[in-house]
């Protein structure tokens, strides 16, 4: 029998502050006060300030208990898909806190900044080299503003051309930002399907590229966790129409040190740090989306650019063909320490074996689960598979009551309902962190939670029964937010 992490045990009520407060109980004591008391204007507070008066211990365990109602890749296995939530090694996080790039500032000038600088060059080589471009821009604070910053390049590529174009191939395997990005540049999207094994075929590009097609942005490895292995012809046809290819490198996390796409047609690629290149991500902390072009786009990267020149660092803005400045400074610093950290500790053999290790436990879960859940699109996945609850429909379970009950299980539930082309969709990303003991537990709790939607499906359909708040009205929390606390 699998033991599974659970849920149950010591998870505390926590009332409000105001609720603990008791008058004159005091955390702390401050010296003697040695200037006259002086009240508050009450036409600046109006009335006396409302605050909790509480001892250190009552503030201490309010804050501890709260942090763990929580749940992140430290607490538990967060499988979440299209999102790579690894574990981070701490040693990132105590290089990132270093006095020096702590406390460096963005305005001291680049003589005094040549340590952060020329961080900031390797790792931008080291990026080109593991994604086989020419350059790398650090500049986008995320994927999606990657996405935008390479169709700005795209865009200003097709200007400087002398005729610009009007639209974007974008597959139905993409991820939702790509249509948005190439929107904001003013590209209409023309989607496109993919062929019934859940990839592309160059057939279907070629039947829309035209002369009035900028490019085509393809995710690779795609949201259904799929390679898709007719990339190089796909560029072809896009390249001979005079278009460009776009990759969303998102999902690098499943091919570094494999696959290099600079090498396979891509003009232009994103990665995210905070994904692949083990950056704590979540909770809209601050990330970031290296662009990396090869020769045809490289004249456009954003300024400032870093560049070495003999021994020292500096940062240039003179670049003719430049789209111009997309982020204050130089983007978060504080990721690219973490990044540049992970990427010297794994060594470049290192970070293949992390792909490898992310696709072998996506395939154990995969070969593990087939038969349990249906498998809409049954070949060798990369670092995720995607399942859904075609099986679970004849006792009326869905997606949403197995991920709602994998909670009392102790596991954050897989990506569900994405991406779009699988209807119900339960999309599992272990990761390569993840021992096979982790993943044993996850594969029998999902088991388990089948056995139950056969057997019990009233109690499956109330579920979670053990969290601090079971279903929640979700349409009425997006509709009425309750943004005061
Ligand atoms: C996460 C993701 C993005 C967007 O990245 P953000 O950093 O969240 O903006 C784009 N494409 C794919 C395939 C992704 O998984």
């Amino acid at each position: 029998m699998i033991q599974q992490p659970g849920t149950s045990g010591l998870i505390f009520n926590e009332p409000m502050l105001w609720e603990k407060s008791r008058m004159g109980r005091c955390a702390m004591s401050l010296p003697k006060r040695d200037v006259e008391r002086k009240p508050l204007e009450a036409d600046l507070t109006g009335d006396e300030p409302n605050l909790p008066e509480l001892s250190e211990l009552d503030v201490v365990r309010h804050y501890t208990r709260l942090s763990q109602w929580n749940f992140g890749v430290d607490s538990g296995m967060y499988p979440l898909g299209s999102c790579t939530m690894k574990y981070n090694p701490k040693t990132n996080e105590v290089q990132a806190a270093r006095q020096g790039f702590a406390g460096a500032h963005p305005l001291s000038g680049d003589e005094f900044s040549q340590g952060a600088l020329k961080l900031m060059y390797n790792l931008e080589q080291s990026l080109a080299k593991i994604t086989g471009f020419q350059a790398v821009t650090l500049q986008p604070a995320a994927g999606a503003h990657g996405e935008f910053c390479g169709m700005l390049m795209i865009h200003a590529y097709h200007a400087k051309k002398g005729r610009q174009r009007s639209k974007i191939i974008i597959p139905d395997t993409a991820h939702g930002t790509n249509p948005a990005s190439a929107s904001l540049c003013g590209y209409e999207s023309v989607n496109i399907k993919s062929g019934p094994d859940g990839i592309l075929e160059p057939e279907t590009v070629s039947a829309v590229m035209d002369e009035d097609t900028a490019g085509i942005m393809v995710t690779n490895p795609n949201t259904l966790g799929l390679f898709e292995s007719n990339i190089k012809e796909i560029a072809e046809i896009v390249h001979s129409k005079g278009g460009l290819v776009y990759g969303d490198g998102a999902n690098m996390n499943a091919i570094m040190g494999i696959v290099k796409p600079g090498e396979i047609g891509i003009d232009v690629l994103h990665l995210n740090l905070h994904k692949t290149f083990s950056t704590p991500h979540g909770g809209g902390g601050p990330g970031s989306g290296p662009v990396a072009v090869g020769k045809t786009l490289e004249p456009f990267l954003p300024v400032p650019r870093v560049i070495k020149a003999f021994d020292t660092y500096k940062f240039i803005t003179d670049s003719p063909d430049t789209i111009g400045r997309i982020h204050t400074f130089y983007g978060h610093f504080g990721i690219m320490v973490r990044a540049y950290a992970y990427i010297l500790s794994m060594g470049a053999e290192g970070l293949a074996d992390a792909s490898k290790l992310a696709v072998l436990n996506a395939n154990y879960v995969k070969a593990s689960l087939k038969g349990i859940l249906n498998l809409p699109y049954d070949k060798p996945c990369m670092h995720e598979c995607v399942f859904n609850d075609k099986f679970q429909k004849e006792y009326h379970i869905t997606t949403m009551d197995m991920a709602k009950r994998l909670l009392d299980y102790g596991f954050h539930p897989p990506t569900v309902y994405f991406p779009l082309v699988v209807d119900g969709a339960f999309m599992v990303e272990p990761t390569e962190t993840e021992s096979k003991e982790n993943i044993d537990q996850f594969i029998q709790a999902v088991k388990s939670i089948a056995l139950e939607a056969k057997n019990d499906p009233e109690k499956l359909k109330k579920a979670p029964h053990l969290a601090k708040l079971t279903r929640l009205d979700e349409v009425m929390a997006a509709r009425k937010p309750c943004l005061k606390g």
